[in-house]
């Protein structure tokens, strides 16, 4: 069980719901890291009082060494900051809670220093994850899935002995708020309504990502790199409810689920206390009270970046990264209300057929895929 935790992202959603585990567990926080929130921050490391605290922001770093000056925390900036806050000796496991690529080379570092990966950050998988398991498999790391489709199959897979059991994983759903609308309904939804997720309370990116089912095409090459299975093996399934998180089908014809109220924390929990089992406060899921359970196809000729995800997962080398780098610019843009919702697969979509793919890429050839993506993300916006 974990003592000791590096917190990459404290600030955001999973960052928060981390440090309540953590208070309700009694772990010792060694480092902090953020991107510019100076003030949640700084009110965390006073709680939590770790060695490090991190903010990749320069400036907000500046302020924030200012404001901390009287009680001997070190704070350090950039990625130099983020990628120490990995390393620090004394953490036994790095939870991976930063939104984006950005998070790929501190995971990198946290496997090469052997620690335990509490991995939230879903993109480092979709980007480069047939590296990371190699390095985790060099190094002898730990990675534990927080996302909880990918939790509910790790505890799924718990009696499985041998991997060539498994049949079928089967990602369950929501369908986000837009569920049921064509393509051409889907043209005018704004920032307001996309931002409006029926069970889940996310941050901003993922939160646009399970609107338009990109989520659920990053979680299907998630789960492909962190059980090492084609996509022929890996599906998804409308589940409104996300009482089941997710499935595993054996190949006698057993099913396993993992089912709970949608609460991540649970999650996060089991990341930091496996393989053991803790007493929580979380709310039971009472099974004569929850609605019925129902399962759908998912709409892919609306939702249509989930089918360039799946093409994407079968194409694999750098076409993952060319569409995570361009997903998230433009779900940045549309964010910032600079495009509407149909634009997002269409950038996507038109910085996959610009950009060269390289096969089996080195992390170089990916970090370069992932600049170029945004490069023509911004290039297609100024055009509109
Ligand atoms: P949030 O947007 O709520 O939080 C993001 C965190 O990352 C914040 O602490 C933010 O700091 C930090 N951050 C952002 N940019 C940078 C940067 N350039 N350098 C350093 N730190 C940065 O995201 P979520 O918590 O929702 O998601 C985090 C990850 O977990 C994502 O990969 C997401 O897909 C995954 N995930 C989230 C779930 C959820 O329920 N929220 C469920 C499953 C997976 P600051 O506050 O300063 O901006
Ligand atoms: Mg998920």
């Amino acid at each position: 069980m974990t003592k000791s935790i590096s917190l990459l992202g404290s600030t955001g959603s999973i960052g928060r719901q981390t440090l309540d585990v953590v208070r309700e567990l009694g772990v010792r926080v060694a480092a902090l890291t953020a991107n510019s929130s100076v003030d949640l921050i700084e009110k965390q490391a006073r709680e939590f009082h770790p060695r490090l605290v991190v903010l990749y922001d320069h400036d907000a770093a500046k302020e924030l060494r200012g404001r901390l000056a009287d009680v001997g925390i070190e704070v350090g900036s950039g990625m130099e900051g983020l990628v120490a806050a990995a390393s620090l000796p004394e953490a036994d496991t790095v939870v991976t809670a930063v939104v984006g690529m950005i998070g790929l080379k501190p995971t990198l570092k946290a496997i090469e220093c052997k620690k335990r990966i509490a991995l939230a950050n879903k993109e480092t998988l979709v980007c480069a994850g047939e590296l990371v398991m190699d390095e985790v498999a060099r190094c002898g790391a730990e990675l534990i899935p927080v996302d909880s489709e990918h939790s509910a199959i790790f505890q799924c897979l718990q009696g499985c002995r041998d991997r060539s059991e498994i049949k079928r994983l089967l990602l369950t759903c929501s369908g986000g708020p837009f569920y049921g609308l064509s393509y051409e309904e889907l043209a005018g939804k704004s920032r307001a309504d996309a931002l409006k997720h029926p069970n889940w309370s996310m941050g901003a990116k993922i939160t646009i990502d399970s609107a338009t089912l990109m989520n659920k095409g990053l979680e299907i090459i998630e789960a492909m790199r962190l059980y090492r299975l084609p996509l022929s093996q890996v599906d998804a399934v409308i589940h409104r409810q996300s009482i089941v998180h997710s499935l595993v089908e054996f190949r006698d014809g057993a099913l396993l689920a993992q089912m709970g109220t949608p609460d991540m924390k649970l999650p996060i929990r089991y990341a930091l206390t496996f393989p053991t089992r803790v007493v929580s406060s979380a709310e039971p899921l009472d099974l004569l009270k929850c609605a019925p359970l129902t399962f759908a196809a998912p709409d892919e000729d609306a939702f249509r970046c989930l089918a360039i995800a799946r093409r994407c997962a079968k194409q694999g080398g750098t076409s993952c990264a060319i569409m995570n780098g361009a997903n998230e610019a433009a779900v940045g843009a549309f964010l910032d209300e600079r495009i509407g919702f149909n634009d997002i697969p269409a950038l996507v979509e038109a910085a996959l057929s610009e950009i060269t793919q390289v096969s089996s890429p080195s992390l170089e050839e990916i970090l370069e895929a992932d600049r170029l993506a945004r490069e023509s993300v911004a290039k297609a916006i100024k055009r509109l």
